[in-house]
């Protein structure tokens, strides 16, 4: 372990990609192969291999106060030494100075982080981590200790880890990121291009391969500018969930690969129905019948749970939808175009009967449901069950795609996914094939309750407003506003003046400098994010508020509710 602390250290100690590559590399080739493996996970920055559901289940806290007994300092040194290096791995190695045990080797600590993982309960985890700690010395302390915490902080990615693979052993480096990619195992990885076996690195079933995601795109122009065939899908508001099914058995994982099959019960049931072995990708969504996406917010209640309640499954149904196939058939697919992957998933559901499907052509779906903004109709006389073929459509201008993105909206959705028909499957990589075309920063609409005097040039005038939305108390009762943020005019000289002279004669206290108002005149109010706060009666602000425009076309009435708040307010706080 002493020697993979110190090739830490020269990595820590260059910002150069190319010298830090030579240092792994010369490092992994001075190690056994055991060793070498290990330390490829190491370096990720991980305990375990990337593919497994292991985890140590050790928090700060307990590695704080392991440190903290170990090196006999009080907290307060403790404190001074986190504070001056701000991560708990240096603290340990610093505190841990004067005491130092013979050493471990690497296996060891491999084997010891096993156990760790293995033991149940605070007082055994704890037990193995003080074990761990005092027989190693400072420097290796400092590393266990930033393993273990997943913040290894060394500027090394797991990109380069496979550059010094591939420097290491002499392979090609693409095999080398093809392997890990299908493995998500580096050790594993190492193993094979030790051995020059990179090509026979298969996909296993069960093992989450990483996911392909999207570039953002600023306009329907630019969503058909990169590529010739443009497959378009709806954005969903759920959560991403690859799906691996074989022999009847089921798993789901998300995009950080964790498995979350227990949280959607309902889904391997109808999954293990699919006639042959698959690795799928798509987005899990609470689902409404008949046929449309619940906001995030309302999935959002059935996450993180390992028991799901009858009433949760009944009250909020989930629904996948399946847009990509990555293996069927007993072949791996990712090297083949969207369109024949398309294909396979097509049949793929088709062919299993219990499965809800969209029928019908792809012009024949498009035109359905370009007719309708309710949403996507399941197959008649279906069961309900809720695996649900993504519906593709075709734009081709970028008028087309804006229509697209109008009922996509309409529905309920995010926006548009525009996928590259002609392009592989890409996990784990952000490029130019997958585009998202999302909701523009949202905006609530808000009532104007109160106003102020401005400043500077708008001496004078009312232009400070302060804005309320209703709070309904999860009903329709219209009859409590309640303030959510205050912002300087954003509008013209003229509106102001004219705003003023409305705001003087509707009056309903006037405070000095402030004036309380009858809440008639309705904003479009644009914001970066939204706060807990309790400046505001409501209980949020608004960050950066700014005004957009009147709505002299609504009235109190239209404006937007506390809950709609609150779901933006949930929805960016993943
Ligand atoms: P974002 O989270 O904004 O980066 O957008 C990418 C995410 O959109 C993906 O990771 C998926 O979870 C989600 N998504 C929703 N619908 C689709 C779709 N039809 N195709 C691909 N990703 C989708």
């Amino acid at each position: 372990m002493r020697k993979l602390a110190e090739a830490c250290e020269a990595i820590t100690a260059t910002t150069k990609k190319l010298q830090k590559t030579v240092i792994v590399a010369d490092y992994l080739k001075s190690r056994t192969v055991d060793e070498a493996a290990l330390s490829a996970v190491f370096l990720s920055g991980r305990a375990f291999p990337a593919w497994e559901e292991t985890t140590l289940q050790v928090g700060s806290s307990l590695l704080w106060r392991v440190v903290a007994e170990l090196s006999g300092n009080d907290e307060a040194a403790l404190r001074a030494a986190y504070r001056k290096h701000g991560d708990l791995g240096a603290v340990a190695g610093e505190v841990l100075e004067a005491r130092s045990g013979q050493g471990s080797s690497i296996l060891e600590v491999g084997a010891a982080f096993r156990q760790i993982a293995a033991a149940r309960g605070p007082a055994a985890k704890t037990m193995l981590v003080r074990d761990l700690l005092a027989r190693a010395t400072p420097i290796e302390a400092k590393y266990i200790v930033k393993i273990a915490t997943g913040d290894l902080r060394i500027g090394l990615k797991e990109s380069l880890v496979e550059e010094a693979i591939a420097k290491a052993y002499g392979s090609a480096l693409v095999e080398v990121q093809r392997a890990n990619m299908l493995l998500g195992d580096i050790g594993e990885t190492l193993r094979l291009a030790v051995e020059g076996r990179l090509l026979e690195a298969k996909v296993r079933i069960f093992h989450p391969l990483g996911f392909m995601l999207a570039s953002p795109i600023e306009s329907a122009e630019e969503g058909l500018s990169y590529f010739a065939e443009a497959a378009v899908e709806d954005k969903y508001d759920g959560i991403r969930a690859q799906a691996h099914v074989a022999d009847g058995e089921v798993k789901l994982f998300s995009r950080t690969r964790d498995e979350i099959t227990e949280s959607f019960p309902e889904l391997p049931h109808a999954l293990a129905g699919l006639l042959q072995d698959a690795i799928l990708d798509g987005e899990i969504v609470a689902w409404e019948s008949p046929g449309r996406a619940r906001p995030f917010s309302v999935l959002q209640q059935r996450l993180g749970r390992k028991k799901v309640s009858e009433r949760m499954l009944q009250e909020i149904p989930v629904a996948y939808l399946a847009f990509d196939v990555l293996y069927a058939r007993g072949e791996l697919l990712i090297d083949r175009p969207l369109r024949a992957r398309a294909r396979v998933l097509d049949e793929l559901l088709a062919a299993e009967r219990k499965v809800v499907h969209h029928g019908g052509t792809e012009t024949q779906r498009k035109t359905k449901s370009l007719q309708t903004t309710l949403g996507f109709e399941a197959e008649e006389g279906s069961t309900g069950v809720n695996i649900i073929r993504a519906p593709v459509f075709r734009a081709k201008s970028p008028e087309e795609l804006e229509e697209l993105f109008t009922v996509a909206q309409a529905r309920g959705n995010e926006g548009l996914m525009i996928k590259d028909l002609d392009s592989t499957y890409t996990p784990g990589k952000r490029g130019k094939s997958w585009l998202k075309m999302k909701r523009e920063l949202a905006t609530l609409d808000a009532v104007v309750t109160a106003v102020e005097y401005g400043h500077g040039k708008r001496v004078g005038v009312l232009s400070d407003y302060t804005f309320a939305v209703w709070d309904t108390d999860g009903g329709t009762n219209k009859d409590r506003l309640v303030n959510i943020g205050k912002a300087f005019s954003g509008l013209t000289d003229a509106e102001i003046a004219e705003m003023t002279h409305w705001f003087l004669e509707h009056t309903i206290e006037d405070q000095g400098f402030r004036r309380t108002v009858e809440p008639k005149i309705v904003l479009e109010v644009a914001f970066n994010n939204i706060m807990q706060s309790d400046r505001h009666d409501s209980g949020y602000a608004l960050r950066f508020p700014r005004i957009v425009r009147l709505r002299s076309d609504k009235s109190a009435g239209d404006v937007d509710t506390i809950d709609r708040v609150r779901e933006i307010y949930h929805r960016q706080t993943l």
